[in-house]
């Protein structure tokens, strides 16, 4: 999608710091990162939000958490836990109108996550 900023870091036309790539994922960290690990793991198919979910998508849709499983191995994260966030629609503060999970970890969260 041609104004979809995540759409040009999977197509490499803007720069982000990748972490993991396969043929329909892509995961880089977080330009603003919350946490010591923070990284956006997206389809490279470009699904607006979680609510635009098809059948065709399931498959991706568990990959990805086995990706950010995998990831979590990586950057050392997975023992001691983390979290996964997708946001949705305005009420749930998404900015990025391009599907993207959240994998935040690193330290002690809080266990608030609504505010
Ligand atoms: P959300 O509020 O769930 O839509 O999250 C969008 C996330 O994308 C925010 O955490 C931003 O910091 C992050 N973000 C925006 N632009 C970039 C970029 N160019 N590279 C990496 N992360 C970005
Ligand atoms: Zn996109």
């Amino acid at each position: 999608m041609e104004d979809c900023i995540f759409c040009k870091i999977i197509k490499n036309e803007i720069p982000s710091q990748i972490i993991y790539e396969d043929e329909n994922i892509k995961a880089f960290r977080d330009i603003h990162p919350i946490a010591p690990v923070h990284i956006l793991v997206v389809p490279k198919k470009h699904i607006p939000s979680l609510i635009e979910l098809t059948n065709e998508d399931k498959e991706i849709i568990g990959k990805i958490y086995l990706v950010i499983n995998e990831i979590a191995e990586k950057e050392n994260i997975k023992e001691k836990g983390f979290r996964v966030i997708v946001n949705c629609g305005e009420d749930g503060g998404q900015e990025v109108k391009h599907l993207h999970f959240h994998l935040i970890g690193g330290k002690k969260l809080g266990t608030k996550i609504v505010s």
